[in-house]
């Protein structure tokens, strides 16, 4: 990459280009939890411009980071040397059919401008929990939201996408066109090219009762087994993150049921949540109705600190799992631990039909740990003891949670039936397999 290639560059792509020496770099540089030092960072304002960095990308041999929200915990969306295709300026929200709520999305825009957006039409989708989140990331990896229970995962609302392929080829991906790459971006993360809108049906939904109720700890097995007995038999319009803090900013340990009821009938959410009211002693209920773009909250990690996320899929929340959660999480210094209960309309999905594939699943257990920066490996290993001990009950895991990217990760995101078809896709799009800061799935030999 020399001054002539820029110049050139400058010339033919619209969008901003940010080297190091530049203002803009300091934040361009830098991801949720990653600050890297890339050799450039552009912002391309249309799949033009997308196919113009990635063309640059290749002519120069640089690796290629894809951000639209840059919260990968991995930090995918930065790197040391390469390009970052940042997609921060494609984020328009268009209601494209409103007979069928069908919406076009950038890539790069946030989950919050698109609920405060389609809180307008009197729409939703459920997409995560965070504000802040990108659209193209989530989207990418499943997207396991405040209503999944109901409407399933994102990638189930999705009806098509643009994406641009490593040959720098602009092609939209639906059920008809590129059928197979339509099923791999549905999971596959960014394995396959730089998605830069998609297309979903919306759910007509603009407010719910949602808020956290939480418990006093006096008997945490009790209050699991019950929390896990009601969420077996609740309707799918109730979806709850169950979540174990320690002590934290002053608040000791706590057991939250974070509930959202995808729906303003008052007596329906009643009926829905007024059982968890029963399961524990309530220390307090913050459950009300709001707008469904105001359930998203901003997060606020922990500054300074080493962020550390693993996760795991149970097809059974087993009373022995429950009581080796209930001896290790919620104490003074047990890292965070959320219970994500999914089910619901998911089990009624085909674990083929996608590249997600964990549909067969009653939870996904996430715990998060925030170590200190210079952590000895020795302790970092004490720290996860609480993770392995409830490790042998978990299999498979969800590209979206995680703060490593390993070979044993990768093997477990993708069963190896799916993993095999992912791979002869990716010789079909990326042979070369220039996308590769990711969840890596290698092109089939
Ligand atoms: C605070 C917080 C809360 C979260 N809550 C939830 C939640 O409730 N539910 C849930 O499912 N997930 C949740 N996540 C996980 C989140 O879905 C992933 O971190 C996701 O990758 C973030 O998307 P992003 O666009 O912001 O990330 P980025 O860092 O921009 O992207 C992550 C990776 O995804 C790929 N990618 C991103 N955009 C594109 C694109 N347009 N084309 C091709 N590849 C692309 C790339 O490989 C990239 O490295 C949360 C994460 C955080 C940090």
């Amino acid at each position: 990459m020399n001054s002539e290639t820029i110049n050139t560059l400058k010339e033919n792509f619209s969008g901003a280009v940010i080297l190091p020496d530049d203002t803009d770099y300091e934040q361009a540089r830098a991801s949720y939890a990653q600050k890297g030092s890339p050799a450039i960072v552009l912002r391309p304002k249309n799949a033009a411009g997308v196919a113009t960095a990635v063309h640059y990308a290749r002519n120069n041999s640089l690796i290629i980071s894809i951000r639209s929200g840059g919260h990968s915990v991995a930090g995918h969306s930065t790197n040391n040397g390469g390009l970052v295709i940042d997609l921060s300026e494609i984020n328009t929200i268009d209601v494209i059919d409103k007979a069928k709520n069908i919406v076009r999305i950038g890539s790069g825009a946030t989950w919050k401008k698109v609920a405060t957006s389609l809180q307008e039409h009197g729409l939703a989708l459920s997409s995560g929990d965070s504000t802040s989140v990108g659209v193209g990331g989530l989207a990418l990896g499943g997207g396991i939201g405040w209503m999944v229970r109901k409407y399933g995962l994102t990638i189930d609302r999705m009806v098509a996408a643009e994406i641009v392929t490593a040959d720098g080829k602009i092609l939209r991906v639906s059920a008809e066109e590129h059928p197979d790459l339509f099923w791999a971006i549905r999971g596959g993360g960014g394995n396959f090219g730089v998605v830069t809108h998609f297309e979903f049906t919306a759910i007509p939904v603009r407010q719910v009762y949602s808020g956290m109720i939480i418990y006093s700890l006096e008997n945490l097995p009790a209050l699991l087994t019950g929390w896990r007995d009601y969420m077996r038999v609740s309707t799918e319009d109730l979806t709850v993150m169950f979540l174990l803090m320690p002590a934290m900013m002053g608040n000791p340990p706590s057991a939250i049921a974070w509930c959202c009821y995808a729906g303003d009938d008052e007596a329906g959410a009643k009926k829905a949540i007024d059982p968890l009211l029963q399961i524990g002693t309530v220390v307090q209920n913050l459950v009300i109705k709001k707008n469904y773009c105001d359930v998203l909250e901003e997060p606020h990690p922990p500054q300074g600190v080493k962020i550390i996320v693993k996760n795991g899929f149970t097809e059974d929340l087993s009373d022995k799992l429950l009581a080796e959660i209930a001896a290790h999480y919620g104490k003074e210094t047990s890292p965070v631990l959320q219970i994500r209960y999914i089910g619901g309309v998911l089990k009624s999905i085909p674990p083929g039909a996608t590249a997600f594939a964990h549909r067969k699943s009653e939870a996904l257990l996430v715990p998060a740990m925030f170590l200190p920066m210079d952590i000895s490996d020795s302790d970092t290993e004490k720290a996860l003891v609480p993770w392995k001990k409830i490790q042998p009950f978990l299999s498979g895991a969800y590209i979206n949670f995680f703060s490593t990217a390993t070979d044993e990760d990768v093997a477990a995101i993708y069963p190896k039936s799916t993993y095999d078809r992912l791979s002869k896709i990716k010789k079909t799009y990326d042979p070369g397999n220039i996308f590769n800061q990711n969840y890596n799935v290698k092109p089939a030999k």
